[in-house]
């Protein structure tokens, strides 16, 4: 690793003008989980690291416009344990719970998972399920966006040359919606998953007569960003006891996807394991949707 100057800017200004000012040998670091191991391998050689853990407030979680807005430095162990969002977005709770380990849990945070938009990461499909937004600022100005379209390919932003990632915006999950987060990991559970999967939807009637009344099924792992599958409205509501309509649902979800061989896997086992992961899901929210 080449030597690099380490600054501790004390507002969010600060950083965006540090950014400015070094331009493309100016990176940002959050938790470092990520960063540290490209610095290693000499995938970004920098001149500057600005360090945001001094920027006071960027990691608080706080009540925003009928959600929650999360500060992008908070860690996920944090927001894994807080008690309000693990009631107002249990399905994102659900995916921070089994991004990696525990030790990287501890130190990651859900800005740097953002930004550093790894296709494998958990936490991006929860958060396009969910309709989440981001907050870009440049110290001066500050922008939202959707989640989805935040994330642009492997890696890569819609974050502009001196911006930074302030925070995130999670809708809270309506009374009555069931929401599931699936992932398939093809070597060891804490490894980096191979398909993810979030659902989100509502459930009417009692068993055994449930119907899936609405559903938002987001796949991410397989392509360079999470998607959203399209034309699950059509097969609404969806029975509980109606077998081919879910198997329809699942061949919907596989046929949109276009995985690429990898050491995870081929492109053809990846898409068998989203149709799998999809009919699972259905079934979890049906349970869901059961209990009294
Ligand atoms: C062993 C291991 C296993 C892992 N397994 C998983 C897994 O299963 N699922 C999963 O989702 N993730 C996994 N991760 C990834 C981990 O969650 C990421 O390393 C982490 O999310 C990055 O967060 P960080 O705070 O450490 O960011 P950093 O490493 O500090 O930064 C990552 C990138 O984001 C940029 N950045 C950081 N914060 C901001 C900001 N506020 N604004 C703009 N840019 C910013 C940095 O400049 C850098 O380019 C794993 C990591 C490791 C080391």
């Amino acid at each position: 690793m080449r030597d690099f100057e380490l600054l501790y800017p004390a507002t969010i200004a600060e950083a965006c003008q540090a950014l400015r000012r070094h331009g493309e040998g100016a990176r940002l670091l959050a938790g470092g989980t990520s960063l540290v191991q490209f610095l290693k391998e000499g995938m970004y050689v920098p001149e500057v690291l600005v360090a945001l853990q001094r920027i006071p407030a960027l990691d608080a979680v706080v009540a925003a416009d009928g959600g929650l807005r999360i500060g992008a430095m908070a860690r996920l162990t944090d927001l894994e344990r807080h008690a309000a969002l693990r009631q107002a977005a249990p399905l994102l709770r659900a995916a921070l719970h089994l991004v990696g380990n525990v030790r990287v849990r501890n130190v990651a945070t859900l800005g740097g998972n953002l930004c550093h938009a790894d296709p494998h990461a958990d936490p991006p499909t929860a958060l396009v399920a969910l309709r989440a937004e981001v907050v870009l600022g440049d110290g001066a100005q500050s922008r939202q966006l959707p989640v989805a379209e935040f994330l642009l390919d492997y890696y890569e932003t819609a974050l502009r040359p001196g911006e930074l990632l302030q925070g995130i915006i999670v809708p809270r999950q309506e009374r009555g919606q069931v929401s599931v987060y699936r992932r398939f990991t093809a070597v060891s559970e804490e490894d980096w998953p191979c398909v993810t999967l979030a659902a989100v939807g509502s459930v009417r009637g009692r068993a055994p007569n449930l119907a899936c009344a609405a559903l938002r099924l987001v796949v991410g792992a397989l392509e360079p960003r999470p998607r959203l599958i399209a034309g699950i409205d059509e097969l609404l509501p969806l029975e509980a006891g109606d077998a081919a309509r879910r198997e329809t649902l699942a061949e919907t979800v596989m046929a949109q996807l276009a995985p690429v061989d990898d050491l995870l896997g081929s492109a053809w086992y990846k898409r068998q394991i989203a149709g799998v992961l999809a009919r699972e899901a259905l079934a979890d929210l049906f349970q869901q949707g059961a209990a009294p």
